[in-house]
């Protein structure tokens, strides 16, 4: 469902953040992208969601050439990916409700659909009673499930997520994973950009490891591989 051939990327400023990247995940799996500051996950994350894209190669997502695609089909390959970031970008003003259902709004989803799908995710996530409650009012663990809740709300095929335990607690942290697990268990493929040596070690999902770049290391069931 998503094929990397040969995928490279050179920034403006000369700056090769990938390089002849080849790879293949199916649907299902769960994926930790790891490697060191600098390695390339966040542009591998840009591409895949094409706020960049590669400067030679070919990746598809689904259907969806990601290297060519014109600038307005971009919202719908989109909408088969959902985005979970290290800092929650959850709306200050808005109820944990009107989070989730603001990105169902974004895709004209209609009312009736809103009130039916709204508390299913919030549910997926054990928030089902934090419906009403800002995110001011809640933890950092909370506020991450909400933003996980707004990922899948649309049902995407792809769940990203960019460092989602950064800025959390180890038992928090776990939450989160669990969450991923359950989604994934689903048939969502999981895609998660990582520092957790703890986490990735424990799971023992594929690893994908970048350095300087490159494509190092593909692992079934693997570990994290570095010292912190
Ligand atoms: P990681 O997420 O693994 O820390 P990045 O993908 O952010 O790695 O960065 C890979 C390389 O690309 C680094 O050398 C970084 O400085 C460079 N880079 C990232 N984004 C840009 C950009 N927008 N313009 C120029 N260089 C960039």
């Amino acid at each position: 469902m998503i094929r990397l051939t040969q995928v490279s990327k050179v920034y403006d400023n000369n700056v090769t953040a990938l390089s002849d990247i080849n790879c293949f995940i199916d649907k299902g799996e769960f994926i930790f992208l790891v490697g060191p500051s600098g390695a390339g996950k966040s542009t591998l994350i840009k591409l895949l969601m094409c706020e960049e894209r590669a400067t030679s190669g070919k990746l598809m997502i689904n259907q969806f050439d990601a290297v060519n695609i014109p600038h307005k089909q971009v919202p719908m390959l989109r909408r088969s990916l959902g985005v979970v970031f290290q800092d929650f970008r959850l709306l200050p003003k808005k109820t944990v409700f009107d989070n989730v259902a603001f990105a169902l709004k974004i895709v004209e989803a209609s009312r009736r659909q809103i009130l039916r799908r709204v508390p299913e995710c919030l549910d997926m996530v054990g928030l089902s009673h934090k419906g009403k409650a800002y995110p001011h009012e809640l933890s950092g663990g909370e506020r991450q499930r909400v933003s996980i809740a707004r990922a899948i709300c649309n049902n995407p095929a792809v769940l990203i997520a960019d460092e989602p335990t950064g800025n959390l607690d180890p038992d928090t942290a776990n939450d989160i994973m669990a969450c991923f697990e359950k989604i994934n268990s689903r048939g969502t493929t999981i895609i998660m950009a990582t520092h957790a040596k703890e986490i990735v070690n424990q799971m023992a999902k594929r690893v994908i490891a970048l350095e300087q770049g490159k494509l190092v290391r593909d692992q079934q069931r693997g570990e994290y591989g570095y010292g912190n």
